[in-house]
């Protein structure tokens, strides 16, 4: 059986070559994982454009790439950039395709002046463009994941009552994930509770949740490198009507966004079809973040789903759907799911929903 890295690396291969550069070093450690399986915070690949790719990590990391990475020529080394830029010009690589979206300065200065050193060129987010569209057993890692954030978010939903505080509850959804089989928290919890939950991306404090306070939690789990994303907001005691009624018109756009998110939809118009919404109903200026983004080895990965957004969407492609209305000093509402673009029509349009958690306001 061929492994699947060895398929991926094929693809990344005639990518290169269709670049018309000879090799490309791979750095990227999300995609250094996606080509050989090796999970390292010190590795890079080297793909020609023709013949054998070759895997460079140091010492620490060789036991798990022995094991692990079946198929690949190894290099054991502790400067892994150079020691594969030598390498390719050994090899006669004249055009070397690096990844300058994610290479420091410093390191490519140091390529670029080794004795030999191949042209330099930018690879560009090739790599992460065959990453977007994922195979079966990425989509199982990913709906793990998500199955996982689902269960542990509702875990946790005895509580939340008055006098808790946002950290004790992220700490407390973040021990329920890992409790449930995630390997570890996909990013850091987010708990955004009253007057807080009008910053998207606010950091748990200590501030302590107050009957009638809306509670932003964005959360998920990680399973096999495949990141979960899930937001909800929920009310603690009995909603006023202004918090039911934005929280109703955030649920309507996030349907309205997973339902335009099918295959061949460009990637503007899913964003429109939930921001026009909002924007109809006068908070156009309380949503100032993109509509939502690709999950996989990354938390945020390619697409970006935005009103600046360009191509579209295609099958097996899992993305997020995460309107949110912020009202500075009142608070705010965001619902989100981690879903996959699929052919052929559902229950919910073309989307297959991989969080399921309810998307009505629960009231605690
Ligand atoms: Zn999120
Ligand atoms: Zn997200």
């Amino acid at each position: 059986m061929v492994k699947k890295e060895a398929g991926r690396r094929l693809r990344a291969q005639r990518r290169v070559a269709a670049a018309g550069a000879d090799a490309a070093l791979v750095t990227s450690p999300a995609n250094v994982r996606y080509l050989t399986g090796l999970v390292s915070s010190n590795a890079a690949v080297l793909v020609p454009a023709d013949g054998p790719a070759v895997l460079a990590t140091d010492s620490r990391y060789a036991g798990a790439a022995e094991r692990d990475c079946g198929g690949i020529e190894l290099l054991i080394s502790h400067s892994v950039e150079p020691a594969l830029a030598r390498a390719a010009a050994e090899r006669g690589v004249r055009t070397l395709a690096v990844e300058t979206h994610e290479m420091t300065v410093e390191r490519y200065q140091e390529l670029a002046a080794l004795p030999d050193a191949p042209l330099l060129v930018p690879l560009g987010r090739v790599v992460e463009e065959l990453r977007m569209v994922k195979d079966e057993t990425e989509i199982a890692q990913l709906a793990r994941a998500c199955a996982i954030t689902d269960q542990a978010f509702g875990d946790i939903l005895a509580a939340i009552t008055p006098g808790r505080t946002e950290r004790e509850l992220a700490v407390l959804l973040e021990r329920a994930m890992v409790d449930r089989g995630a390997e570890a928290p996909a990013f850091g919890t987010i708990v955004a509770s009253g007057p807080n939950g009008a910053i998207p991306h606010h950091v748990p404090g200590d501030r302590a949740f107050e009957p009638g306070d809306l509670i932003t939690i964005d959360c998920g789990a990680r399973c096999g490198g495949y990141h979960a994303d899930m937001t909800r907001t929920v009310a603690l005691g009995h909603p006023e009507a202004w918090q039911r009624e934005l929280y109703q018109l955030v649920a309507d756009a996030q349907r309205a966004g997973v339902a335009a998110a099918t295959p061949g939809a460009g990637i503007a118009a899913v964003d429109a079809a939930a921001r026009d919404l909002i924007a109809a109903a006068g908070h156009g200026g309380h949503f100032q973040h993109g509509l939502g983004h690709g999950v996989g080895l990354e938390v945020h990965e390619a697409p970006i789903i935005s009103s600046g957004g360009t191509g579209t969407l295609v099958d097996r492609v899992p993305v997020t759907v995460e309107p949110g209305i912020y009202l500075p000093g009142q608070g705010g509402v965001r619902v989100e799911d981690t879903l996959v673009v699929r052919e052929g029509s559902g229950a919910t349009g073309s989307a297959e929903l991989l969080t399921t958690t309810t998307r009505e306001l629960l009231v605690l």
